[in-house]
């Protein structure tokens, strides 16, 4: 007998009542989808928690996908044993031997929620204890900071043992909290926005502005590949790639240099909001970060906020790059994100843009632009993909 199944734990204080069941079932809809690259992966709820049943898949690969999925506090493989002392002994023997197959210190917790079960909690917590002992000679016990806690439960349908607790994301189930539009660059920000309204529960689209032949096809695989990296967190993202030369090159004709990015930022928003609008989504995203850039203080994000009445979120608006980049670097964006391709916010930009960007005038200056047609033709002629999360390499070559 191996550890065979996982145990997966949640935050179960942000869920009551009915979205309870909500969470569950969208948790373990993300979890098998996740797993889907393991046909032979099942998943079960029982009283309130979800399990995953290996049945022959590798374990620490099985792991690894988990620690991708939002919702999860932590998880721990479990054996499930019949009511009965000897079957306990056993499990929490095999469990330390393949959790601590060097030895190491053990800590046995029980918990009896069966109050039929004859032995009570201290005194299985001792005799489990001296069973792993007695088998496992390298192994003592610390009750302060083992290398393995095993954990007892006595239930009605059985005993669990679990132990080697592994921490999850946290967050909500991709989701659970309806759907949001991300303004995806092809920058170091954006992307990790994505990720923090993912992990709040809500499945994205993502919108990416590009200005052909200024911009390139390379760096539109840059916004493709960011989006396949976001869409392994959650269920795909949807991608709109909307067209923004003319858009762009209307601005730059009309619109004082040092108020373009403004401008730009606002056709930005309205062509992401009606996109929104079809797709029945009701918040926008963008990457901004409180005075990272011009375009990126109080008064600039008063300016480009006159155009829309959607909430616009923006996850990183307290954080220092530094904690961005490292962040991008944990969720594996920010090596596509550094490639040197050019964005069309940085094309035609004046150097000197203003901080603290009149929004009167802004939309004085706009008045002489054909708005809303400019934004129909635009949001027209935009071409959407749906993403997926890439496959692991063996997977792919099977495709070949
Ligand atoms: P990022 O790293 O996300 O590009 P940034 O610090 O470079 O951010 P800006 O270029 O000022 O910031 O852009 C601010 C936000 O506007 C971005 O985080 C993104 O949400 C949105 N944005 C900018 N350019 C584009 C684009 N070409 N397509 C879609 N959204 C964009
Ligand atoms: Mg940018």
């Amino acid at each position: 007998m191996k550890a065979d199944s996982l145990l997966i734990r949640y935050a179960e204080l942000s869920v009551k009542g009915k979205n309870r069941k909500k969470f569950e079932s969208r948790l373990e809809k993300n979890v098998r989808k996740k797993l889907a690259v393991w046909p032979e992966v099942t998943t079960s709820r029982s009283f309130g928690r979800l399990y995953v049943h290996l049945n022959g898949a590798p374990r620490l690969e099985v792991e690894s996908a988990l620690q991708d999925v939002f919702g999860i506090a932590s998880f721990s493989p479990v054996m499930r044993t019949e009511l009965d002392e000897e079957a306990v002994f056993s499990a929490a023997d095999l469990m330390t031997k393949e959790m601590l197959p060097g030895g190491g210190t053990i800590k046995v917790s029980v918990r009896r929620i069966e109050k039929q079960f004859p032995v009570g909690s201290q005194e299985m917590n001792q005799r489990i204890g001296s069973a792993v002992l007695r088998n496992n000679p390298s192994c003592t016990v610390d009750v302060h900071q083992p290398d393995l806690e095993l954990k007892v439960e006595i239930r009605t349908d059985g005993i669990y043992v679990s132990g080697g607790q592994k921490p999850g994301l946290g967050g909500l189930p991709v989701g659970t909290s309806g759907r949001g539009m991300l303004l995806l660059s092809g920058g170091i920000d954006s992307p990790v926005a994505g990720y923090y309204a993912m992990k709040r529960g809500l499945t994205l689209d993502a919108v990416h502005f590009h200005s052909p032949p200024y911009t390139n096809d390379r760096a539109l695989q840059k916004v493709k590949d960011l989006a396949r990296r976001l869409a392994a967190y959650g269920v795909g993202v949807r991608l709109h790639i909307v067209p923004f030369t003319a858009c762009q090159l209307a601005i730059h004709q009309q619109v004082p240099d040092n108020c373009e990015i403004t401008v730009m930022r606002r056709f930005m928003l309205r062509m992401a909001e009606a996109i929104a609008a079809q797709q029945d989504i009701k918040a926008l995203l963008t990457g901004e970060s409180l005075g990272q850039v011009a375009s990126q203080t109080i008064d600039s994000m008063y300016a480009i906020n006159q155009v829309t009445t959607m909430p616009l979120l923006r996850p990183l608006i307290t954080m220092d790059k530094m904690e961005v980049i490292a962040q991008a670097e944990r969720i594996g964006t920010y090596a596509t994100s550094i490639l040197p391709f050019e964005d069309c916010c940085t094309l035609f930009l004046a150097s000197d843009v203003k901080t603290r960007p009149n929004a009167e005038k802004v939309a004085y200056y706009e008045s002489f632009l054909p708005i809303q047609e400019l934004v129909d033709e635009a949001v027209e002629n935009a071409e959407t993909m749906y993403i997926q999360a890439e496959q692991p390499a063996d997977e792919a070559d099977d495709l070949l």
